[in-house]
């Protein structure tokens, strides 16, 4: 028990983050949406956002010209007697194949966008936020006249003493000061107990010690239980000793 405890709101530091200092541009964010892309993506101009572009190879005919027949479509055969012009196996005879670069189709993958159609903005480099011109991604306003510039305020809930008073001390100081009296009496009787009943319980752990020291088997309550509850005495009395000091305090501040 204590009259007080840390305040909640500033942790004890007496002071918090002043309100007024943030910047009213971005809300604080330091930060603003880009208006220039969707996400921090634009639409690839290298492809007009097919994702494609017109094979090189081909200009974009889909076909080159047979390499074996030299695009004429037909070849020479030489027998040991006479030459004898055929078709190009090769092309079938159309003096030109599909080509190897695009299988035919007269498109490729665009390479800027590696055919997603869309490219990363240049402008906020993807990211889809831009710096707030207004604090410099900051976050906060340059001059404040709140907290001149320290960026703290006093804490408006201990008002700037970092802690709060209990609710003990609450029930304390509303109480009158007979009933304060006979509380503090009632725990000096109680205190005034607890040293003797506290010496005979180590009295009887003492003897305990003795007795289990020897073949007897000790019982459960004399590992765990015996010392634990001299200790919740001992707890007790030192609760005591707080409150009736706490109470004395109200008196004093009282009368
Ligand atoms: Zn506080
Ligand atoms: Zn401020
Ligand atoms: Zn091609
Ligand atoms: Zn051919
Ligand atoms: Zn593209
Ligand atoms: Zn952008
Ligand atoms: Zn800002």
């Amino acid at each position: 028990m204590s009259l007080y405890e840390k305040c909640y709101r500033c942790g004890g530091s007496k002071s918090v983050k002043c309100e007024a200092c943030i910047c009213p541009e971005c809300e604080g964010l330091g930060k603003r949406d880009c208006p220039g892309c969707d996400r921090g993506k634009i639409p690839c101009e290298a492809c007009a956002s097919k994702g494609t572009i017109p094979c090189d190879v081909c200009a974009g005919t889909g076909s080159v010209s047979c390499q074996d027949c030299v695009g004429k479509g037909i070849v020479t055969k030489k027998t040991w007697i006479l030459k004898k012009e055929v078709p190009c196996l090769t092309c079938s005879g159309e003096g030109h194949v599909d080509c190897p670069a695009c299988s035919g189709s007269k498109t490729v993958s665009c390479p800027t966008c590696n055919a997603s159609r869309r490219v990363s903005c240049p402008q906020c480099e993807g990211s889809s936020h831009l710096k707030c011109q207004v604090c410099d991604g900051t976050s906060v306003q340059s001059s404040c006249d709140q907290c001149s510039g320290s960026r703290k305020v006093p804490c408006s809930k201990c008002k700037g003493s970092g802690q709060l008073e209990t609710d003990w001390a609450k029930k304390l100081r509303g109480s009158s000061e007979d009933r304060l009296r006979s509380e503090y009496e009632r725990r000096q009787g109680d205190a005034a107990r607890l040293p003797q009943k506290i010496s005979g319980m180590r009295q009887e752990l003492r003897e305990m010690d003795d007795e289990y020291n020897g073949p007897n088997v000790a019982p459960d309550s004399y590992h765990g239980e015996m010392p634990q509850m001299i200790w919740l005495e001992e707890a007790k009395l030192q609760r005591l000793e707080e409150e009736m000091r706490d109470i004395e305090k109200v008196l004093n501040e009282k009368w």
